[in-house]
């Protein structure tokens, strides 16, 4: 019989695990134990919710069976099973996430390491049975079918499908476990004690009973010292796990690194998880939480890709795996399980949007994250931090997107870089810094902190005292926008045209400076022509010659922003004004020559204002011309 290839991508998956450098090889069987208890959801849901078939809880279980003799360990359930097609596809082919990962391509140690935290993120699932099996068998009748199917497989070289016998519908996977090498020990699969450590250790929640025939060693209790034992042995089918899932558990009872266990199993997650929040609710809505943070985020996070929600159980049976509904968008990173008993089996998708309980636990949910995340912030700063670095984006946008409907809610939870030791602040702390006199909060744009503490407009409003906010991120500024302020204190961007800095003096100073100079200035605007909207002497300079402020609602980061996104219609440009500083020793060579040379005075002009935008950061217009002028110069 002919025998079918893996799909390309399945193929290279399938070679990391038989050669697998994956240290923790034990974890197949809960991945083959979840996909069993997976299957039996399916098939009790159906029963619930189409009540045709008859079928009670109790009527599930998964059973494990060892075999020292053929080297097998086989899981079984009486789930929904597969049919011929479903074992072609769902066995044929992984990565459904169509990520384009485990292209077919040469093995090598270091991209296998990068994958194998790839696959920790997808999650591992059947293929992970090849770290330990010579060779994987699936028996399968899909309920409702007559006929039954044999998948088998040994790896890379494909599989094969046959018709086969089997009494009841249901799945029966059969591994077979490699030759025990100097480095690995798969015969310990093989032993009842192994097997039941590991269900204990990793899916002691699972719903349904994980049965195993044990040996059950009976005390005589009568007999004497030196006598003969008549202990005997029996064999019991024994249930493994205590079945509890780990939500409807008392808090106190539950151990970190269970809650972290079912985390990673659950969620696909190779790290721990930052934050765990149970919670037990009782009144208008009553539901059980398990919640969680994580402390990496998703690869595929800052992308349409990434599906938001938590996962919806209706007393104890899974109806949806991703409820959008029960998380704002802006808290989209958290990642759980709610179970409520107040909801129906049958509500439908459509139906929980509108569901009144579905919305008061949702916003139950929602504040009981941010106080969380508040209570972090205040007795766990650097996880805080943490958590910031990594998700604060998604926070920011929540604030940007709606247009600062959110800002209110959210104000509380934001962190920006400061000049206050180059750290992260809160907005309530920059507040409680603020100078008596001082007006603005404020803050500045730049690619990093390095980079806009260099800025020239940066330097009066240093020197005067005052703290900026590093504003390192695209969205910053625009969230800053929408924000407008903080607690009644107004947010001003330091190269702002007005920065509520100067006295009436140099107010007085500036305006009679910008009036001697008219001529010059006027020739120096015409030189630049629409690059700038004028050009003026500065108040805000001290040892830089020159600088870029804009004038209204556009900055030059925004600017820069806005220039990077595909659709051109964005490409709107900042109003520049080219700003001067009188006292610099350049400005008396300019007026000279102005004087003396206005060709020389262009140059010049164009020179000082390519690297105003040189300091920016911006791009310069005509880079070549700028090195010849240059060169010329020398
Ligand atoms: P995942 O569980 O993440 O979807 P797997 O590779 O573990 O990925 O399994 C692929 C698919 O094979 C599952 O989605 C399921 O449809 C099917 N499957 C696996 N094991 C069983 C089983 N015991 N009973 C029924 N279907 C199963």
């Amino acid at each position: 019989m002919a025998k079918k290839q893996f799909k390309a991508e399945s193929k290279r998956l399938l070679d990391l695990m038989i050669n697998s450098i994956y240290t923790n090889k034990e974890i197949f069987l809960r991945e083959l134990i979840s996909n069993a208890s997976d299957a039996i959801d399916k098939l009790y849901y159906k029963s619930l919710t189409e009540g045709t078939n008859g079928l009670s809880r109790g009527d599930f279980k998964i059973f494990l069976s060892l075999n020292k003799k053929e080297r097998t360990l086989s899981i079984s359930d009486n789930g929904i099973g597969m049919t011929k097609e479903e074992l072609e596809t769902n066995l044929g082919t992984i990565c459904k996430s169509g990520s384009g990962l485990f292209k077919d391509e040469e093995l090598d140690d270091e991209k296998a390491a990068a994958d194998i935290d790839i696959i920790g993120q997808f999650g591992v699932g059947f293929y992970s049975a090849f770290m330990v099996a010579s060779k994987v068998e699936v028996i399968s009748k899909a309920y409702g079918s007559d006929t039954a199917y044999h998948w088998v497989s040994t790896g890379a070289d494909g599989y094969t499908i046959t018709e086969t016998e089997k009494e009841d519908y249901g799945t029966q996977i059969i591994v077979t476990l490699k030759e025990d090498t100097a480095d690995e020990d798969y015969s310990r699969y093989l032993e009842e004690h192994t097997v039941e450590t590991l269900v204990k250790k990793y899916s002691d929640y699972i719903r349904y009973p994980i049965t195993m025939m044990v040996t059950v060693h009976h005390h005589d209790h009568d007999h004497k010292e030196g006598e003969e034992c008549h202990c005997e042995d029996t064999i019991e089918e024994k249930t493994l796990n205590v079945m509890t899932p780990i939500w409807k558990k008392n808090k106190k009872e539950v151990k970190k690194e269970e809650y972290n266990e079912f985390y990673k199993n659950t969620f696909y997650d190779y790290a721990d998880p930052l934050k765990v929040i149970h919670s037990s609710v009782e009144g208008v809505a009553t539901y059980n939480a398990l919640l969680y943070i994580p402390s990496k985020a998703p690869f595929n996070y800052y992308s349409k890709e990434y599906e938001k929600g938590l996962r919806l159980y209706a007393s104890g049976v899974m109806i949806m795996d991703a409820c959008k509904d029960l998380v704002p968008d802006y808290f989209s990173f958290v990642r759980g399980v709610v179970d409520s008993a107040d909801l129906s089996l049958n509500i439908s998708r459509e139906m929980l949007q509108q569901d009144r309980q579905v919305q008061v636990i949702a916003k139950n949910i929602e504040k009981k994250i941010k106080s969380e995340l508040l209570s972090m912030l205040k007795n766990k700063r650097d996880d805080y931090k943490t958590f910031w670095k990594t998700f604060g984006t998604q926070i920011k946008f929540g604030i940007y997107s709606s247009y600062g409907m959110q800002a209110e809610n959210l104000k509380d939870l934001m962190m920006f870089l400061s000049s206050k030791e180059g750290d992260y602040t809160t907005l309530e702390e920059y507040v409680s810094r603020m100078k008596e006199e001082q007006q603005y909060i404020y803050y500045a744009c730049g690619e990093t902190k390095e980079k806009i503490a260099q800025l020239p407009q940066a330097e009066r409003v240093l020197d005067a005292g005052y703290e900026i906010l590093y504003l390192v991120e695209d969205v910053d500024e625009f969230t800053i926008k929408m924000m407008r302020e903080f607690n009644d204190k107004e947010f001003r961007s330091i190269s702002d045209d007005d920065l509520g800095l100067e006295t009436e003096e140099d107010k007085k100073t500036i305006e009679q400076k910008t009036e001697e100079n008219k001529d010059l200035f006027a020739f120096m605007k015409e030189t630049l022509g629409d690059k700038v909207s004028s050009v003026k002497a500065s108040a805000r300079l001290k040892t830089h010659p020159v600088c870029i402020s804009t004038e209204g609602g556009i900055s030059l980061e925004m600017e820069k922003t806005l220039a990077n996104q595909p659709d051109a219609a964005n490409h709107i440009k900042a109003q520049k004004v080219l700003e001067v500083n009188t006292n610099h020793k350049i400005f008396s060579v300019i007026c000279d020559l102005y004087k003396s040379d206005q060709e020389k005075a262009k140059v010049y002009t164009n020179l000082l204002y390519n690297q105003a935008l040189l300091i920016e950061g911006m791009p310069i217009e005509d880079p070549v011309a700028f090195a010849n002028a240059i060169c010329e110069l020398m």
